[in-house]
């Protein structure tokens, strides 16, 4: 769908406008526009929740069609924050002024318009104001947690690991506990283990993060393992060994998160069975354009805790 604001349509190019943009911010938003996809613009995302809206690499994207009868001309998405706006909005977000009318003068200041005839009339566009908002947990709900269990040195993790990643043991459901934070820190979820058979818990309909990034990313590594489980990611960890977790074998919407983290190398330690090869084969595919990716080749039926250091190092690597 076309551009529209206040019944007059949005002539001038979109990535024209967004030059214009820039030239006028001093927010230091919008550092850089790739306009090299002429469907899907792609800037630095300007949402405020996302790396205080000074990301490195542009993952926001623009909409920049007139004829599709779904999607907004203008409407921006960010695939690393999940942040969504239309261009008004978008607008104000750059400037971080929350007048939708300063945002639709701008454009309409900034753009040749044409005014819609009677015919073509169309429902003018509504304004989003709402971001999506994430819920977090409050920390204190970690403190009914902070016990040992044997299980924890059963799976070879060291104390040390354990207190700084905050393991825990849940007595009710005889669980251990394992505190799931987004890359900036934010207590999302708890996810349990039981320590009496395998069952896993994971709350439903969440989207996955990247299990210990924040950490990583607030000592700026740029080399990690990738595990599939919290427990492979931890005794990673007790090793020495610097390990982010997938929570299985990955997604898109992980791989995106990784993207633009600034992590230079990936060794890709999954499972040795026929899911974690899948795996490796999509981070690979998914990936290879923005790191070098290092596949370690676990033997059949092992993961990474069955291994001990000695016999991670010479695992063959393609
Ligand atoms: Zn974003």
């Amino acid at each position: 769908m076309q551009l529209t604001v206040d019944n007059k349509v949005i002539l001038t190019p979109l990535p024209k406008i967004l030059e214009t943009l820039q030239s006028q911010l001093s927010t230091g938003k919008l550092k850089d526009i790739d306009s090299s996809n002429s469907e899907n613009i792609r800037v630095t995302c300007p949402n405020n929740d996302h790396k205080g809206g000074q990301e490195r690499h542009p993952s926001c994207n623009i909409f920049n069609l007139d004829n599709n009868d779904k999607v907004t001309k203008g409407t921006a998405h960010c695939f690393a924050c999940g942040y969504k706006a239309n261009f008004v909005q978008f607008i104000c977000d750059c400037f971080n002024n929350d007048d939708i009318q300063f945002a639709k003068d701008w454009l309409l200041e900034n753009s040749d318009v044409a005014f819609q005839s009677e015919v073509q009339y169309l429902p003018e566009i509504e304004i989003e104001t709402k971001k999506p908002e994430k819920e977090y947990l409050d920390e204190s709900v970690l403190t009914q947690y902070k016990h040992y269990h044997p299980y924890m040195w059963k799976r070879k993790l060291s104390k040390e690991i354990v207190d700084l990643f905050e393991v825990g043991y849940d007595a009710n459901s005889k669980c251990l506990t394992f505190p799931v934070r987004d890359e900036y820190g934010r207590l999302l979820f708890i996810t349990k283990r039981s320590v009496e058979n395998k069952s896993f818990f994971i709350p439903k309909y969440v989207e996955k993060p990247v299990y210990l990034l924040y950490y990583v990313l607030q000592h700026k590594l740029t080399r990690v393992v990738v595990c599939e489980s919290q427990i492979n990611t931890l005794y990673c960890w007790t090793l020495g060994i610097p390990a982010i977790g997938l929570f299985g074998t990955g997604d898109s919407f992980q791989y995106n998160i990784l993207k633009t983290s600034g992590i230079r190398i990936f060794d890709l330690m999954f499972d040795g069975d026929s899911a974690g090869r899948k795996g490796a084969y999509r981070f690979e595919q998914y990936m290879k354009d923005y790191c070098f990716i290092n596949k370690w080749i676990l033997p059949e039926g092992k993961d990474v805790n069955d291994l001990s250091y000695e016999e991670l190092t010479k695992l063959p690597v393609i």
